[in-house]
Protein backbone atom coordinates (compact mmCIF):
# COMPACT_ATOMS: atom_id res chain seq x y z
CA UNK A 1 0.00 0.00 0.00
CA UNK A 2 0.97 3.44 -0.55
CA UNK A 3 2.34 5.95 2.04
CA UNK A 4 -0.61 8.17 1.95
CA UNK A 5 -3.01 5.43 1.93
CA UNK A 6 -1.38 4.25 5.48
CA UNK A 7 -1.81 7.34 6.71
CA UNK A 8 -5.19 7.82 5.92
CA UNK A 9 -6.24 4.46 7.39
CA UNK A 10 -7.29 5.05 11.25
CA UNK A 11 -6.67 1.70 12.14
CA UNK A 12 -2.83 1.65 11.37
CA UNK A 13 -1.80 5.40 11.04
CA UNK A 14 0.43 6.68 13.84
CA UNK A 15 1.41 10.35 12.35
CA UNK A 16 4.69 11.55 14.07
CA UNK A 17 5.01 8.14 15.46
CA UNK A 18 6.24 5.86 12.22
CA UNK A 19 9.79 5.07 12.64
CA UNK A 20 12.85 6.01 10.29
CA UNK A 21 12.47 2.55 9.19
CA UNK A 22 9.03 2.14 8.71
CA UNK A 23 9.08 5.54 7.04
CA UNK A 24 11.45 4.24 4.44
CA UNK A 25 9.69 0.66 3.99
CA UNK A 26 6.21 2.43 3.19
CA UNK A 27 6.68 5.32 1.30
CA UNK A 28 6.36 7.58 4.14
CA UNK A 29 9.57 9.35 3.38
CA UNK A 30 8.55 13.15 3.04
CA UNK A 31 5.13 12.58 4.03
CA UNK A 32 5.82 13.56 7.47
CA UNK A 33 7.91 16.11 9.30
CA UNK A 34 11.27 15.01 10.10
CA UNK A 35 10.34 14.90 13.99
CA UNK A 36 9.61 11.32 15.44
CA UNK A 37 7.45 11.31 18.20
CA UNK A 38 6.53 8.59 20.76
CA UNK A 39 2.73 8.02 21.14
CA UNK A 40 3.06 9.25 24.71
CA UNK A 41 4.23 12.83 23.60
CA UNK A 42 0.97 12.48 20.96
CA UNK A 43 -1.39 11.97 23.98
CA UNK A 44 0.18 14.79 25.94
CA UNK A 45 -0.50 17.00 22.84
CA UNK A 46 -3.49 15.60 22.35
CA UNK A 47 -5.13 15.73 26.13
CA UNK A 48 -3.48 19.65 26.03
CA UNK A 49 -5.23 20.34 22.59
CA UNK A 50 -8.92 19.29 24.01
CA UNK A 51 -8.51 21.07 27.45
CA UNK A 52 -7.98 24.49 25.28
CA UNK A 53 -11.54 24.37 24.25
CA UNK A 54 -14.17 25.73 26.72
CA UNK A 55 -17.05 24.24 24.79
CA UNK A 56 -17.83 20.87 25.75
CA UNK A 57 -19.00 19.95 21.78
CA UNK A 58 -15.97 21.28 20.64
CA UNK A 59 -13.74 18.50 22.49
CA UNK A 60 -16.21 16.25 21.32
CA UNK A 61 -15.79 16.92 18.01
CA UNK A 62 -12.21 16.76 18.61
CA UNK A 63 -11.85 13.75 19.92
CA UNK A 64 -14.03 12.10 17.26
CA UNK A 65 -11.95 13.47 14.60
CA UNK A 66 -9.11 12.20 16.61
CA UNK A 67 -11.18 8.98 16.26
CA UNK A 68 -11.19 8.52 12.56
CA UNK A 69 -7.53 9.65 12.43
CA UNK A 70 -5.68 7.42 14.73
CA UNK A 71 -7.90 4.77 16.72
CA UNK A 72 -4.96 3.87 19.16
CA UNK A 73 -4.32 7.07 19.84
CA UNK A 74 -8.11 8.12 20.38
CA UNK A 75 -7.98 4.51 23.23
CA UNK A 76 -4.33 5.70 24.63
CA UNK A 77 -5.65 8.94 25.64
CA UNK A 78 -9.59 8.17 26.10
CA UNK A 79 -8.04 5.16 28.99
CA UNK A 80 -5.73 7.49 30.42
CA UNK A 81 -7.66 10.30 31.04
CA UNK A 82 -11.11 8.68 31.80
CA UNK A 83 -12.58 10.35 34.47
CA UNK A 84 -11.84 13.41 32.09
CA UNK A 85 -13.29 11.96 29.01
CA UNK A 86 -15.43 9.87 29.94
CA UNK A 87 -18.35 12.71 30.14
CA UNK A 88 -17.07 13.85 26.65
CA UNK A 89 -17.73 10.90 24.27
CA UNK A 90 -20.63 9.82 26.55
CA UNK A 91 -23.38 11.24 29.30
CA UNK A 92 -24.03 14.49 29.26
CA UNK A 93 -22.04 15.58 26.46
CA UNK A 94 -22.40 12.97 23.65
CA UNK A 95 -26.69 14.12 23.89
CA UNK A 96 -26.27 17.45 23.09
CA UNK A 97 -23.82 15.95 19.78
CA UNK A 98 -26.59 13.60 19.05
CA UNK A 99 -29.23 16.98 19.13
CA UNK A 100 -27.24 18.64 16.44
CA UNK A 101 -25.73 15.56 14.54
CA UNK A 102 -27.26 16.56 11.36
CA UNK A 103 -25.06 20.49 11.60
CA UNK A 104 -21.89 18.48 13.05
CA UNK A 105 -22.00 15.66 10.82
CA UNK A 106 -18.97 15.47 8.36
CA UNK A 107 -17.89 11.26 8.50
CA UNK A 108 -20.94 9.32 8.59
CA UNK A 109 -19.69 6.39 11.68
CA UNK A 110 -21.78 3.24 12.00
CA UNK A 111 -24.63 1.34 10.35
CA UNK A 112 -27.49 3.29 9.26
CA UNK A 113 -30.27 0.90 8.63
CA UNK A 114 -33.71 2.33 7.05
CA UNK A 115 -37.27 1.03 6.03
CA UNK A 116 -35.60 1.70 2.67
CA UNK A 117 -33.30 -1.29 3.59
CA UNK A 118 -36.45 -3.36 4.18
CA UNK A 119 -35.84 -6.99 2.66
CA UNK A 120 -31.81 -6.15 1.91
CA UNK A 121 -30.91 -6.41 5.75
CA UNK A 122 -28.05 -9.30 5.12
CA UNK A 123 -26.78 -7.28 2.22
CA UNK A 124 -26.42 -3.62 4.05
CA UNK A 125 -24.53 -5.82 6.98
CA UNK A 126 -22.01 -7.11 4.53
CA UNK A 127 -21.14 -3.88 2.85
CA UNK A 128 -19.78 -2.92 6.35
CA UNK A 129 -15.72 -3.53 5.95
CA UNK A 130 -15.15 -5.48 9.60
CA UNK A 131 -15.92 -9.29 9.18
CA UNK A 132 -15.54 -10.38 12.58
CA UNK A 133 -18.08 -8.55 14.79
CA UNK A 134 -18.38 -9.44 18.33
CA UNK A 135 -20.58 -6.73 19.73
CA UNK A 136 -23.22 -4.77 18.22
CA UNK A 137 -24.80 -1.92 19.63
CA UNK A 138 -28.35 -0.46 17.80
CA UNK A 139 -30.97 1.86 18.83
CA UNK A 140 -34.18 2.90 17.30
CA UNK A 141 -33.30 6.07 18.87
CA UNK A 142 -36.48 6.84 20.14
CA UNK A 143 -35.32 7.80 23.86
CA UNK A 144 -32.06 8.98 23.54
CA UNK A 145 -30.90 9.49 27.34
CA UNK A 146 -33.35 11.70 29.23
CA UNK A 147 -33.49 14.05 25.47
CA UNK A 148 -36.21 12.02 24.06
CA UNK A 149 -37.01 11.24 20.31
CA UNK A 150 -33.84 12.49 18.10
CA UNK A 151 -34.59 9.83 15.39
CA UNK A 152 -31.52 9.03 12.97
CA UNK A 153 -29.84 10.93 15.10
CA UNK A 154 -29.40 8.65 17.89
CA UNK A 155 -26.40 7.66 16.02
CA UNK A 156 -23.98 9.05 18.47
CA UNK A 157 -25.17 6.62 21.04
CA UNK A 158 -24.06 3.05 19.91
CA UNK A 159 -20.65 4.98 18.98
CA UNK A 160 -20.14 6.56 21.94
CA UNK A 161 -21.23 3.36 24.03
CA UNK A 162 -19.14 1.05 22.10
CA UNK A 163 -15.80 3.39 22.37
CA UNK A 164 -16.59 2.58 26.00
CA UNK A 165 -17.06 -1.20 25.47
CA UNK A 166 -13.20 -0.85 23.89
CA UNK A 167 -11.34 1.52 26.44
CA UNK A 168 -13.48 0.43 29.37
CA UNK A 169 -13.85 -3.12 28.99
CA UNK A 170 -11.05 -4.35 26.03
CA UNK A 171 -13.17 -5.36 23.00
CA UNK A 172 -11.42 -4.61 20.09
CA UNK A 173 -12.36 -1.84 18.25
CA UNK A 174 -12.96 -3.44 15.04
CA UNK A 175 -14.88 -6.15 16.37
CA UNK A 176 -17.60 -3.53 17.50
CA UNK A 177 -20.71 -2.44 15.54
CA UNK A 178 -22.69 0.56 16.09
CA UNK A 179 -26.02 0.65 14.43
CA UNK A 180 -29.12 2.59 14.20
CA UNK A 181 -32.36 1.74 13.06
CA UNK A 182 -34.40 4.35 11.55
CA UNK A 183 -38.06 4.09 11.45
CA UNK A 184 -38.61 7.77 11.00
CA UNK A 185 -39.22 10.34 14.11
CA UNK A 186 -41.85 12.31 15.83
CA UNK A 187 -39.60 14.97 16.80
CA UNK A 188 -41.40 17.49 14.75
CA UNK A 189 -38.58 19.91 15.24
CA UNK A 190 -36.09 17.38 13.88
CA UNK A 191 -38.89 17.13 10.67
CA UNK A 192 -38.68 20.45 10.08
CA UNK A 193 -35.11 20.84 10.53
CA UNK A 194 -33.29 21.27 6.32
CA UNK A 195 -30.21 19.34 8.10
CA UNK A 196 -31.79 16.34 9.91
CA UNK A 197 -29.91 13.37 8.07
CA UNK A 198 -32.72 10.42 8.80
CA UNK A 199 -35.70 9.70 7.50
CA UNK A 200 -38.84 12.21 6.96
CA UNK A 201 -41.47 10.52 8.34
CA UNK A 202 -43.49 9.80 11.41
CA UNK A 203 -42.30 6.67 13.58
CA UNK A 204 -43.65 3.26 11.64
CA UNK A 205 -44.68 1.51 14.31
CA UNK A 206 -46.69 -2.05 15.03
CA UNK A 207 -46.29 -4.97 12.57
CA UNK A 208 -44.17 -2.38 10.20
CA UNK A 209 -41.82 -1.99 13.08
CA UNK A 210 -41.59 -5.98 13.98
CA UNK A 211 -40.84 -6.80 10.80
CA UNK A 212 -37.85 -4.83 10.19
CA UNK A 213 -36.39 -5.42 13.49
CA UNK A 214 -37.19 -9.14 12.99
CA UNK A 215 -35.57 -9.01 9.95
CA UNK A 216 -32.45 -7.47 11.33
CA UNK A 217 -32.38 -9.83 14.31
CA UNK A 218 -32.45 -12.59 11.76
CA UNK A 219 -29.61 -11.86 9.77
CA UNK A 220 -27.27 -10.74 12.77
CA UNK A 221 -27.54 -14.11 13.29
CA UNK A 222 -26.77 -15.44 10.04
CA UNK A 223 -24.09 -13.28 9.29
CA UNK A 224 -22.55 -13.14 12.42
CA UNK A 225 -23.51 -16.80 14.46
CA UNK A 226 -24.63 -17.39 17.85
CA UNK A 227 -22.32 -15.81 19.80
CA UNK A 228 -22.73 -12.23 18.42
CA UNK A 229 -23.86 -10.03 21.34
CA UNK A 230 -26.66 -7.55 20.47
CA UNK A 231 -26.94 -4.44 23.00
CA UNK A 232 -30.06 -2.68 22.37
CA UNK A 233 -29.87 0.91 23.79
CA UNK A 234 -32.39 3.66 24.34
CA UNK A 235 -35.32 2.10 22.70
CA UNK A 236 -38.59 3.44 23.95
CA UNK A 237 -39.79 1.46 26.74
CA UNK A 238 -42.79 0.42 25.48
CA UNK A 239 -40.40 -1.59 22.68
CA UNK A 240 -37.81 -2.48 25.16
CA UNK A 241 -39.20 -4.59 27.25
CA UNK A 242 -40.70 -6.74 24.53
CA UNK A 243 -37.45 -6.76 22.13
CA UNK A 244 -35.55 -8.19 25.48
CA UNK A 245 -38.53 -10.76 25.25
CA UNK A 246 -38.71 -11.61 22.19
CA UNK A 247 -35.37 -12.13 21.41
CA UNK A 248 -34.02 -13.03 24.95
CA UNK A 249 -34.17 -16.71 24.02
CA UNK A 250 -33.18 -17.24 20.68
CA UNK A 251 -30.17 -14.62 20.62
CA UNK A 252 -27.84 -13.30 22.74
CA UNK A 253 -29.39 -9.59 23.47
CA UNK A 254 -28.43 -7.57 26.82
CA UNK A 255 -30.44 -4.18 27.58
CA UNK A 256 -28.02 -1.51 29.66
CA UNK A 257 -31.23 0.63 30.56
CA UNK A 258 -32.92 -2.34 31.93
CA UNK A 259 -30.32 -4.59 32.86
CA UNK A 260 -27.06 -2.64 33.20
CA UNK A 261 -28.62 0.23 35.24
CA UNK A 262 -30.52 -3.16 37.50
CA UNK A 263 -26.67 -4.47 38.16
CA UNK A 264 -24.48 -0.99 38.43
CA UNK A 265 -27.84 -0.08 41.37
CA UNK A 266 -28.01 -3.59 42.57
CA UNK A 267 -24.07 -2.93 43.11
CA UNK A 268 -24.42 0.76 44.84
CA UNK A 269 -26.64 -0.98 47.23
CA UNK A 270 -24.83 -3.69 48.71
CA UNK A 271 -22.29 -1.72 49.36
CA UNK A 272 -24.36 0.75 51.33
CA UNK A 273 -25.62 -1.87 53.05
CA UNK A 274 -22.49 -2.28 54.42
CA UNK A 275 -22.51 0.87 56.28
CA UNK A 276 -25.94 0.77 56.85
CA UNK A 277 -26.75 -2.71 58.69
CA UNK A 278 -28.82 -5.35 57.63
CA UNK A 279 -29.56 -7.72 54.35
CA UNK A 280 -31.78 -6.28 51.24
CA UNK A 281 -34.71 -8.00 52.86
CA UNK A 282 -34.61 -6.38 55.72
CA UNK A 283 -35.35 -2.78 53.44
CA UNK A 284 -38.37 -1.70 52.08
CA UNK A 285 -37.82 0.41 48.42
CA UNK A 286 -39.55 2.78 47.43
CA UNK A 287 -39.03 4.07 43.47
CA UNK A 288 -40.16 7.38 42.05
CA UNK A 289 -40.18 6.52 38.22
CA UNK A 290 -41.71 2.95 37.04
CA UNK A 291 -40.20 2.72 33.90
CA UNK A 292 -36.70 0.38 32.68
CA UNK A 293 -34.79 2.24 34.70
CA UNK A 294 -37.15 1.87 37.75
CA UNK A 295 -38.69 -1.39 37.43
CA UNK A 296 -35.27 -3.14 35.82
CA UNK A 297 -33.68 -2.35 39.15
CA UNK A 298 -36.29 -3.44 41.29
CA UNK A 299 -37.05 -6.68 39.71
CA UNK A 300 -33.10 -7.18 39.97
CA UNK A 301 -33.09 -6.57 44.14
CA UNK A 302 -36.39 -8.96 44.36
CA UNK A 303 -34.42 -11.88 42.59
CA UNK A 304 -31.21 -10.99 44.76
CA UNK A 305 -33.51 -11.17 47.63
CA UNK A 306 -34.74 -14.43 46.67
CA UNK A 307 -31.73 -16.07 46.03
CA UNK A 308 -30.51 -14.77 49.86
CA UNK A 309 -33.81 -16.37 51.46
CA UNK A 310 -35.39 -18.70 49.49
CA UNK A 311 -38.60 -17.16 49.42
CA UNK A 312 -40.10 -16.48 46.09
CA UNK A 313 -39.86 -13.63 43.90
CA UNK A 314 -43.50 -12.97 44.74
CA UNK A 315 -42.89 -12.19 47.77
CA UNK A 316 -39.51 -10.47 48.01
CA UNK A 317 -41.34 -7.61 45.46
CA UNK A 318 -43.91 -7.26 48.34
CA UNK A 319 -40.56 -5.01 50.03
CA UNK A 320 -40.32 -2.87 46.61
CA UNK A 321 -42.81 -0.15 45.68
CA UNK A 322 -42.93 2.16 42.75
CA UNK A 323 -44.69 5.82 42.33
CA UNK A 324 -45.10 6.57 38.75
CA UNK A 325 -46.90 9.80 36.89
CA UNK A 326 -49.88 8.90 38.55
CA UNK A 327 -49.04 8.24 42.00
CA UNK A 328 -48.18 4.47 44.28
CA UNK A 329 -48.58 1.95 41.66
CA UNK A 330 -51.52 -0.29 43.72
CA UNK A 331 -53.32 -3.11 43.05
CA UNK A 332 -56.96 -1.62 42.10
CA UNK A 333 -55.00 -0.36 38.87
CA UNK A 334 -54.34 -3.65 38.13
CA UNK A 335 -56.17 -4.01 34.93
CA UNK A 336 -55.00 -0.56 33.21
CA UNK A 337 -51.22 -1.19 34.35
CA UNK A 338 -48.68 -1.78 31.82
CA UNK A 339 -47.02 -5.29 31.94
CA UNK A 340 -44.11 -4.65 33.49
CA UNK A 341 -45.65 -2.77 36.35
CA UNK A 342 -48.06 -5.26 37.45
CA UNK A 343 -45.44 -7.25 39.44
CA UNK A 344 -45.61 -4.19 41.56
CA UNK A 345 -49.26 -3.16 42.31
CA UNK A 346 -49.48 -4.26 46.06
CA UNK A 347 -52.60 -4.15 47.91
CA UNK A 348 -52.26 -0.22 49.09
CA UNK A 349 -55.36 2.53 49.13
CA UNK A 350 -54.25 4.87 46.66
CA UNK A 351 -51.23 7.70 47.14
CA UNK A 352 -51.11 10.39 44.81
CA UNK A 353 -48.12 12.50 45.99
CA UNK A 354 -44.55 10.80 46.31
CA UNK A 355 -43.89 12.54 50.02
CA UNK A 356 -47.45 10.86 51.43
CA UNK A 357 -46.44 7.58 50.07
CA UNK A 358 -42.63 7.85 51.76
CA UNK A 359 -44.38 8.68 55.23
CA UNK A 360 -46.66 5.81 54.67
CA UNK A 361 -44.70 2.77 53.53
CA UNK A 362 -41.55 4.33 55.25
CA UNK A 363 -38.86 3.63 53.15
CA UNK A 364 -35.37 3.16 54.22
CA UNK A 365 -34.20 3.36 50.01
CA UNK A 366 -35.32 5.94 48.44
CA UNK A 367 -34.90 5.78 44.77
CA UNK A 368 -35.13 8.20 41.70
CA UNK A 369 -35.64 6.87 38.16
CA UNK A 370 -38.25 9.18 36.91
CA UNK A 371 -36.46 11.39 34.37
CA UNK A 372 -38.19 14.78 36.38
CA UNK A 373 -35.39 16.78 38.40
CA UNK A 374 -36.30 18.28 41.71
CA UNK A 375 -38.66 15.98 43.14
CA UNK A 376 -36.89 15.00 46.01
CA UNK A 377 -38.28 18.21 48.00
CA UNK A 378 -37.00 18.92 51.03
CA UNK A 379 -39.98 17.39 52.55
CA UNK A 380 -39.43 14.50 50.91
CA UNK A 381 -35.54 13.88 51.97
CA UNK A 382 -36.95 15.08 55.58
CA UNK A 383 -39.03 12.85 55.58
CA UNK A 384 -36.50 10.13 54.58
CA UNK A 385 -34.20 11.41 57.47
CA UNK A 386 -37.05 11.21 60.14
CA UNK A 387 -37.34 7.73 59.28
CA UNK A 388 -34.45 6.26 59.14
CA UNK A 389 -30.58 7.25 61.18
CA UNK A 390 -28.98 6.40 57.35
CA UNK A 391 -31.24 6.98 54.91
CA UNK A 392 -30.15 5.85 51.31
CA UNK A 393 -30.62 8.42 48.31
CA UNK A 394 -30.61 7.48 44.98
CA UNK A 395 -31.25 10.37 42.91
CA UNK A 396 -30.51 8.68 39.18
CA UNK A 397 -32.12 10.78 36.55
CA UNK A 398 -30.13 12.56 33.77
CA UNK A 399 -28.97 14.44 32.73
CA UNK A 400 -27.81 16.91 35.97
CA UNK A 401 -30.70 19.28 35.39
CA UNK A 402 -32.91 16.12 35.49
CA UNK A 403 -31.43 14.89 39.20
CA UNK A 404 -34.33 14.39 41.69
CA UNK A 405 -32.15 16.55 44.22
CA UNK A 406 -28.77 17.47 44.06
CA UNK A 407 -25.94 16.38 46.49
CA UNK A 408 -25.80 19.29 48.70
CA UNK A 409 -29.77 18.90 48.84
CA UNK A 410 -29.28 15.25 49.77
CA UNK A 411 -26.39 15.66 52.88
CA UNK A 412 -27.90 19.15 54.03
CA UNK A 413 -31.82 18.11 54.25
CA UNK A 414 -30.76 14.97 56.03
CA UNK A 415 -27.75 16.55 58.30
CA UNK A 416 -25.60 15.11 56.82
CA UNK A 417 -26.98 11.26 57.46
CA UNK A 418 -27.88 10.27 53.81
CA UNK A 419 -25.69 7.83 51.66
CA UNK A 420 -26.22 9.21 48.42
CA UNK A 421 -25.36 8.33 45.02
CA UNK A 422 -26.37 9.94 41.23
CA UNK A 423 -26.73 9.30 37.83
CA UNK A 424 -24.91 12.58 37.01
CA UNK A 425 -21.75 13.32 38.80
CA UNK A 426 -21.82 15.90 41.88
CA UNK A 427 -18.41 17.21 42.81
CA UNK A 428 -17.93 16.61 46.60
CA UNK A 429 -20.10 18.50 49.65
CA UNK A 430 -18.72 20.53 52.36
CA UNK A 431 -21.04 20.16 54.90
CA UNK A 432 -20.30 21.60 58.54
CA UNK A 433 -16.98 21.11 58.32
CA UNK A 434 -17.07 17.47 57.12
CA UNK A 435 -16.79 16.64 53.16
CA UNK A 436 -18.66 14.07 51.71
CA UNK A 437 -18.36 12.15 48.81
CA UNK A 438 -21.22 11.22 46.32
CA UNK A 439 -20.97 8.38 44.37
CA UNK A 440 -21.93 7.85 40.58
CA UNK A 441 -24.28 5.03 39.77
CA UNK A 442 -23.38 5.30 36.07
CA UNK A 443 -23.61 2.18 33.76
CA UNK A 444 -20.56 2.78 32.62
CA UNK A 445 -19.16 0.21 35.82
CA UNK A 446 -21.09 -2.41 34.48
CA UNK A 447 -21.96 -2.83 30.84
CA UNK A 448 -18.02 -3.00 29.79
CA UNK A 449 -17.09 -5.96 31.45
CA UNK A 450 -20.06 -7.67 31.61
CA UNK A 451 -19.80 -7.76 27.89
CA UNK A 452 -16.21 -8.76 27.94
CA UNK A 453 -17.42 -11.84 30.42
CA UNK A 454 -19.64 -12.68 26.91
CA UNK A 455 -17.92 -12.38 24.81
CA UNK A 456 -14.33 -14.17 25.78
CA UNK A 457 -16.63 -17.27 27.17
CA UNK A 458 -18.46 -17.48 24.07
CA UNK A 459 -21.74 -17.33 25.73
CA UNK A 460 -24.77 -17.44 23.63
CA UNK A 461 -27.35 -16.78 26.15
CA UNK A 462 -27.59 -13.61 28.59
CA UNK A 463 -29.31 -15.10 32.26
CA UNK A 464 -30.20 -12.93 35.03
CA UNK A 465 -27.89 -14.76 37.01
CA UNK A 466 -24.61 -13.30 35.56
CA UNK A 467 -26.30 -9.47 36.23
CA UNK A 468 -26.21 -10.74 40.22
CA UNK A 469 -22.76 -12.00 39.56
CA UNK A 470 -21.62 -8.37 37.70
CA UNK A 471 -23.24 -6.71 41.03
CA UNK A 472 -21.51 -8.56 43.48
CA UNK A 473 -18.14 -8.56 41.68
CA UNK A 474 -18.48 -4.35 41.33
CA UNK A 475 -19.77 -4.42 44.95
CA UNK A 476 -16.60 -6.46 46.24
CA UNK A 477 -14.54 -3.70 44.71
CA UNK A 478 -14.88 -1.00 46.69
CA UNK A 479 -12.12 -0.94 49.16
CA UNK A 480 -12.69 -0.02 53.28
CA UNK A 481 -11.00 2.89 52.95
CA UNK A 482 -13.32 4.53 49.92
CA UNK A 483 -15.79 3.25 52.23
CA UNK A 484 -15.23 5.25 54.88
CA UNK A 485 -15.35 8.46 53.03
CA UNK A 486 -19.12 7.47 51.72
CA UNK A 487 -18.30 5.78 48.17
CA UNK A 488 -20.41 3.44 46.93
CA UNK A 489 -18.24 2.60 44.27
CA UNK A 490 -14.76 2.21 43.38
CA UNK A 491 -13.46 5.19 41.69
CA UNK A 492 -13.11 5.43 37.85
CA UNK A 493 -9.53 5.23 37.53
CA UNK A 494 -9.25 1.20 37.76
CA UNK A 495 -12.19 0.73 35.27
CA UNK A 496 -10.02 -1.60 33.23
CA UNK A 497 -9.08 -4.04 36.43
CA UNK A 498 -13.06 -3.57 37.34
CA UNK A 499 -13.67 -4.89 34.10
CA UNK A 500 -11.52 -8.04 34.06
CA UNK A 501 -12.80 -8.63 37.58
CA UNK A 502 -16.64 -8.11 36.39
CA UNK A 503 -15.90 -10.34 33.06
CA UNK A 504 -14.35 -13.44 35.08
CA UNK A 505 -17.62 -13.49 37.73
CA UNK A 506 -19.67 -13.04 34.19
CA UNK A 507 -17.86 -16.12 32.52
CA UNK A 508 -17.58 -17.94 35.34
CA UNK A 509 -21.54 -18.14 35.73
CA UNK A 510 -21.97 -18.40 32.53
CA UNK A 511 -20.00 -21.76 32.50
CA UNK A 512 -21.86 -22.60 35.49
CA UNK A 513 -24.88 -22.27 33.99
CA UNK A 514 -23.81 -24.21 30.29
CA UNK A 515 -24.28 -21.37 28.34
CA UNK A 516 -20.32 -21.15 27.36
CA UNK A 517 -19.13 -22.76 24.29
CA UNK A 518 -15.53 -21.40 24.97
CA UNK A 519 -14.05 -24.92 25.66
CA UNK A 520 -11.80 -25.58 27.82
CA UNK A 521 -12.94 -23.24 30.57
CA UNK A 522 -9.22 -21.01 31.17
CA UNK A 523 -8.57 -21.92 34.72
CA UNK A 524 -7.76 -18.45 35.94
CA UNK A 525 -10.90 -16.14 34.33
CA UNK A 526 -9.26 -12.89 35.65
CA UNK A 527 -5.97 -13.23 34.13
CA UNK A 528 -7.32 -14.81 31.03
CA UNK A 529 -9.83 -11.73 30.65
CA UNK A 530 -6.90 -9.23 31.35
CA UNK A 531 -5.04 -11.20 28.37
CA UNK A 532 -8.16 -10.71 25.98
CA UNK A 533 -8.18 -7.09 26.52
CA UNK A 534 -7.19 -4.46 23.72
CA UNK A 535 -4.38 -2.20 24.56
CA UNK A 536 -3.69 0.56 22.31
CA UNK A 537 0.00 0.68 22.21
CA UNK A 538 1.21 1.07 18.52
CA UNK A 539 2.33 -1.94 16.86
CA UNK A 540 5.79 -1.81 15.15
CA UNK A 541 5.25 -2.69 10.98
CA UNK A 542 8.39 -4.53 9.14
P1 LIG B 1 -38.87 5.53 31.22
O1 LIG B 1 -38.88 4.09 30.87
O2 LIG B 1 -39.49 6.49 30.28
O3 LIG B 1 -39.59 5.68 32.67
C1 LIG B 1 -39.91 6.90 33.32
C2 LIG B 1 -40.85 6.61 34.49
O4 LIG B 1 -40.98 7.80 35.27
C3 LIG B 1 -42.27 6.22 34.07
O5 LIG B 1 -42.74 5.22 34.91
C4 LIG B 1 -43.05 7.51 34.29
O6 LIG B 1 -44.41 7.34 34.67
C5 LIG B 1 -42.35 8.08 35.48
N1 LIG B 1 -42.57 9.52 35.63
C6 LIG B 1 -42.48 10.49 34.69
N2 LIG B 1 -42.77 11.68 35.22
C7 LIG B 1 -43.06 11.46 36.53
C8 LIG B 1 -43.44 12.29 37.61
N3 LIG B 1 -43.57 13.62 37.45
N4 LIG B 1 -43.65 11.72 38.81
C9 LIG B 1 -43.51 10.40 38.98
N5 LIG B 1 -43.14 9.56 37.99
C10 LIG B 1 -42.92 10.09 36.78
O7 LIG B 1 -37.40 6.04 31.45
P2 LIG B 1 -36.13 5.21 32.03
O8 LIG B 1 -35.41 4.56 30.92
O9 LIG B 1 -36.58 4.39 33.16
O10 LIG B 1 -35.23 6.42 32.54
C11 LIG B 1 -35.65 7.26 33.58
C12 LIG B 1 -34.50 8.14 34.06
O11 LIG B 1 -33.51 7.35 34.67
C13 LIG B 1 -33.80 8.94 32.95
O12 LIG B 1 -33.59 10.27 33.39
C14 LIG B 1 -32.49 8.25 32.80
O13 LIG B 1 -31.45 9.14 32.42
C15 LIG B 1 -32.24 7.72 34.19
N6 LIG B 1 -31.32 6.56 34.20
C16 LIG B 1 -30.22 6.61 35.02
C17 LIG B 1 -29.33 5.54 35.03
C18 LIG B 1 -28.15 5.57 35.95
O14 LIG B 1 -28.09 6.38 36.82
N7 LIG B 1 -27.20 4.70 35.84
C19 LIG B 1 -29.55 4.44 34.21
C20 LIG B 1 -30.68 4.42 33.40
C21 LIG B 1 -31.56 5.49 33.41
P3 LIG B 1 -45.54 6.72 33.67
O15 LIG B 1 -45.16 5.30 33.54
O16 LIG B 1 -46.79 6.94 34.45
O17 LIG B 1 -45.43 7.51 32.41
MN1 LIG C 1 -29.01 4.15 27.54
Amino acid sequence: ASGSSLLRDPHHNKGLAFTERERDAHYLRGLLPPTVASQELQVKKMIHNIRQYQVPLQKYMSMMDLQERNERLFYKMLIENVEELLPIVYTPTVGEACQKYGSIFMRPQGLYISLKEKGKILEVLRNWPEKNIQVIVVTDGERILGLGDLGCQGMGIPVGKLSLYTALGGVRPSACLPITIDVGTNNEKLLNDEFYIGLRQKRATGQEYAELIDEFMTAVKQNYGEKILVQFEDFANHNAFDLLARYGSTHLVFNDDIQGTASVVLAGLVAALKAVGGTLSDHTFLFLGAGEAGTGIAELIALEMSKQTNAPLEETRKNIWLVDSKGLIVSSQKESLQHFKKPWAHEHEPIKELVDAVKDIKPTVLIGTSGVGRTFTREVVEAMAFINEKPIILALSNPTSQSECTAEEAYKWSQGRAIFASGSPFAPVEYEGKVYAPGQSNNAYIFPGFGLGLIMSGTIRVHEDMLLAASEALAEQVTQEQFEKGLIYPPFTNIRKISAQIAAKVAAKAYELGLATRLPQPKDLVKYAESCMYTPAYRSYR
